[in-house]
């Protein structure tokens, strides 16, 4: 992380199964960003009551992941130090990807008295499909490998009206703001990700 700057934070939204994931996944292999799953991180956690959340697919209390991520962000150098042993850290590292936060409204103002302070939030990116491509990919996944708990079709529903009930006034705060790129995420992945490429190299 360059010194005397601060550490720059994407955010990525867009509804279960829109390739949050997979796309944050391919620009940390091309770009100097760190990929942080906020869904990913929770489930990693130990305690029951995160857990229990996690499975009826309602939200996290914003202390709790915001614990988590900014955690992350410190062991891998965020706000100088070297980065935990453990990990392997580009020294050139420019910012995070934060996939899937903040999920409410809530969950921003409480990033924005915090860690905002110490981040600088270069812009979101939305990657938008319909909920019916959203809901046939999560069903895909449910079959597959990397079958989740809170891949069923109830509560993928749930996740899906909390999306466009929570998280959808988020999209709008930050496009009020100027901040927000969006992504047509409907279509093959290389495509998808062609766009997002594009719009790191323009915001560099
Ligand atoms: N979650 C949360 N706060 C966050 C991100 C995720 O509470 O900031 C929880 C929530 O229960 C959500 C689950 O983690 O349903 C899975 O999130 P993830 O982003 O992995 O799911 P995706 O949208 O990618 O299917
Ligand atoms: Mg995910």
């Amino acid at each position: 992380m360059a010194a005397g700057s601060l550490p720059r934070v994407v955010f990525v939204l867009g509804p279960p199964g829109s390739g949050k994931g997979t796309i944050c996944a391919l620009v940390s292999k091309v770009f100097p960003y760190a990929h942080l799953s906020a869904g990913s991180l929770l489930r990693a956690s130990r305690c029951e009551a995160v857990q229990r959340r996690l499975r009826n697919g309602d939200i996290v209390s914003s202390h709790i992941t915001i614990d988590i991520l900014t955690e992350e962000m410190r062991s891998l150098g965020a706000w100088g130090g070297s980065p935990h042993p453990r990990v392997s850290v580009s020294p050139c590292l420019r910012g995070f990807l934060l996939d899937g936060f903040p999920r409410n409204p809530e969950n921003a103002w409480s990033w924005e008295l915090d860690a905002g302070r110490r981040t600088e939030t270069q812009f979101v990116l939305s990657l938008e499909c319909s909920a019916k491509e959203s809901l046939s990919r999560c069903l895909s996944r449910s079959l597959g490998s990397s079958a989740r708990s809170d891949d069923e079709i109830d509560i993928i529903t749930k996740r899906l009206a909390l999306f466009e009930r929570e998280t959808r006034p988020v999209l709008d705060m930050f496009h009020e703001r100027g901040l927000l790129k969006r992504v047509d995420s409907s279509r093959p992945t290389v495509e998808v990700f062609a766009d997002v490429t594009r719009i790191f190299e323009e915001e560099g």
